[in-house]
């Protein structure tokens, strides 16, 4: 209703007193009118202004006043027609009955209230003449005394004379939307006697149809909402279908799914936070209207799924999101969690197999080098000794007894290697007794401190008080330590803070070395217990070291991990078993006899 015309003709119908007769016609226009702006989608208040400016036009009133307790939001929403068309949504208070019906309970307690209560409960008397056979209510002249047109009435308010204000007509009429739903219609009119018996019939019809325009329009949103649901989670399944898409870059695409999925998308932003990384939509920042679900995965929590609305609405502040949004946060967030562990276990599946890889490689490399040092050793043995022979001839020239003295040492150089291979190859047999690693690094430690100082090295020690002992070879633990240190002293060329730390955790002795040096790349890591692998020049390093600590470490069942990063330092974990499997092997032995 908005061409000018009928406009103007019907301004003058309200303002200027003269009383508009309801037709059939209007009334089906109405009602028509109503149920196509049901069908059109459109938000609350849209819909609402719609209506009641249609309502406003057809009628001929001058105020159009909805009350509705809908989805757990109660309130009035009223359209005038002077000083200008204007509308306003106000929540109200509503009273819950205790057979479940909503009862609209403004504050201020007026006759008028009294009476829309009454209409709204159905709790009409026909024979009081303001009420119609159907329970509406209308009054012909709020300024006449009420009393005369109730005379049953005993309610003392109801006396007073006026309950309309400048309204001199008023009708109010109860429509249902469904069981649970009851909504008010009232009509208010400046000139008196504006409605009439008849009239209040047309508006009863064009009331019920309001009802079942909402009522439709509610099953329609309901479907709208699962719809998005429903896109949203086949979004995500689809994103995870998508092949070589890391966890980060299918959060990336994610979080963008979840906007179209809310009640009121142009003013909604989302965020995913994962181990402390986030992802959002443009525009996302901290709001009142906010909702969350965390992201848990094996029973930690490591994020969180938020959306926000970034701007405000009348409606938020009876609750911002609906039930199903709710649900399907929470779902999202079950998604992103089983996203996570599903890659968790993967890297774990790929991380074993290249140990397995790793240590089939080691110990093969093992054999090899063992194999080598036993067909060395022998001629070596022959080397050095003839070597000392010749050096012991008297009359040697003095050329030639340095030449012979060069000679021994090198070949001591070499029988060193020789006996680190065959450690690491774990063919040395080894002096097992019961030891305390923490006397181990004490003593160790004595001599290497020295060694720090010098190159400007704070040392830290955190050992564990009452530390178990272990079965080990004393001797071996040492080699790890030095190994471990001295490498740790290379790292720090200017200086930096060692740290040396052991406790016991899970059935193993742990031991700690850590520095703050120059790190590793991950090639590197990938490489280091390899024997012969150096990154130093030849009078440095042999590329032994590590090989030999790994030897040594797993010799007594236990593991061996690196943490590293290029210019951030590194760290060495050594886990040695409290119950060696030596030691266990003879328990269980004795059990048996
Ligand atoms: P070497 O010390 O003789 O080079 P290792 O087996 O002890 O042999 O170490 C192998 C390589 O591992 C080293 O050359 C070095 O590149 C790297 N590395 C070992 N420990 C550290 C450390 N603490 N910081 C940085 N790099 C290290
Ligand atoms: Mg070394």
């Amino acid at each position: 209703m908005s061409g000018d015309g009928p406009e103007h003709d019907l301004v003058n119908a309200g303002a200027s007193g003269g009383r508009r007769l309801m037709r059939v016609e209007d009334s089906l226009e109405l009602s028509r009118t109503i149920l196509h702006c049901s069908k059109q989608g459109l938000s609350r208040t849209d819909f609402l202004q719609e209506v009641s400016e249609a309502l406003l036009d057809l009628s001929g009133c001058d105020s159009v006043e909805m009350r509705l307790s809908d989805g757990g939001l109660h309130y009035r929403w009223e359209t005038t027609r002077r000083p200008e068309k204007r509308a306003e949504l106000e929540l109200v208070q509503w009273i819950i009955r205790d057979d479940g019906r909503v009862l609209p309970a403004l504050p201020n307690k007026t006759d008028l209230e009294h009476f829309c209560r009454r209409v709204a409960s159905h709790d009409t008397d026909p024979d009081i003449p303001c009420f119609t056979r159907n329970g509406s209510f209308f009054v012909s002249d709020t300024w006449e005394p009420l009393a005369r047109a109730m005379p049953g009435d005993k309610n003392a308010e109801t006396q007073a004379a006026c309950i309309g204000g400048h309204y001199r007509s008023l009708a109010a009429i109860r429509f249902i939307v469904d069981e649970k739903t009851i909504g008010l219609l009232l009509l208010k009119s400046e000139p008196a006697e504006f409605f009439t018996e008849e009239s209040i019939q047309f508006y009863e019809g064009v009331a019920q149809t309001l009802g079942l325009a909402i009522a439709d329009k509610r099953a329609e949103a309901a479907l709208r909402e699962r719809v998005k649901e429903l896109t949203c989670l086949y979004g995500i399944a689809q994103i995870v279908e998508r092949p070589g898409l890391s966890v980060p870059q299918m959060l990336h695409h994610i979080v963008r799914l979840l906007p179209p999925s809310w009640q009121f998308p142009e003013i909604t932003a989302a965020r995913i936070v994962l181990d402390g990384s986030s992802f959002t939509t443009p525009g996302f920042r901290q709001s009142t209207y906010r909702q969350s679900a965390n992201i848990i995965v094996g029973g930690r929590r490591r994020g969180v799924v938020e959306v926000v609305y970034i701007a405000q609405r009348p409606e938020f502040s009876a609750g911002a999101f609906l039930p199903e949004e709710e649900k399907l946060i929470v779902a999202i967030a079950r998604e992103i969690a089983l996203i996570v562990e599903r890659e968790e276990a993967q890297t774990e599946r790929t991380k074993l197999q290249n140990q397995l890889v790793h240590a089939d490689r080691l110990a093969t490399i093992g054999q090899l080098a063992a194999g080598v040092a036993h067909e060395l050793n022998e001629p070596l043995g022959s080397i050095l000794g003839f070597a000392q022979l010749v050096e012991k001839y008297p009359d040697l020239p003095a050329q030639a007894r340095q030449d012979m003295e060069r000679i021994v040492r090198a070949s001591l150089y070499a029988r060193e290697v020789i006996k680190k291979l065959l450690v690491f190859a774990r063919q040395m047999p080894p002096n097992v007794i019961p030891v305390n690693l923490n006397r181990v690094i004490n003593d160790g430690m004595q001599f290497l401190e020295a060694r720090c100082a010098k190159a400007g090295i704070k040392v830290i020690q955190n050992l564990a008080t009452d530390l178990q002992e272990i079965h080990a070879d004393p001797a071996r633990l040492n080699q790890i330590l030095v190994n471990l240190v001295v490498n740790a002293i290379q790292a720090m060329p200017v200086g930096g803070t060692l740290t040396i730390s052991t406790n016991a955790r899970n059935g193993d002795v742990v031991l700690v070395v850590e520095d703050s040096g120059i790190g590793m790349t991950d090639e590197i890591v990938d490489k280091i217990f390899l024997p012969f692998f150096t990154t130093k020049d030849v009078d440095e390093g042999t590329g032994l070291g590590l090989a030999v600590v790994h030897g040594i470490v797993t010799s007594h069942g236990g593991s061996i991990d690196v943490e590293s990063r290029p210019g951030d330092g590194t760290r060495f974990t050594v886990r040695l078993p409290i119950e060696s499997p030596v030691t266990r092997d003879a328990d269980d032995d004795d059990q048996l006899r």
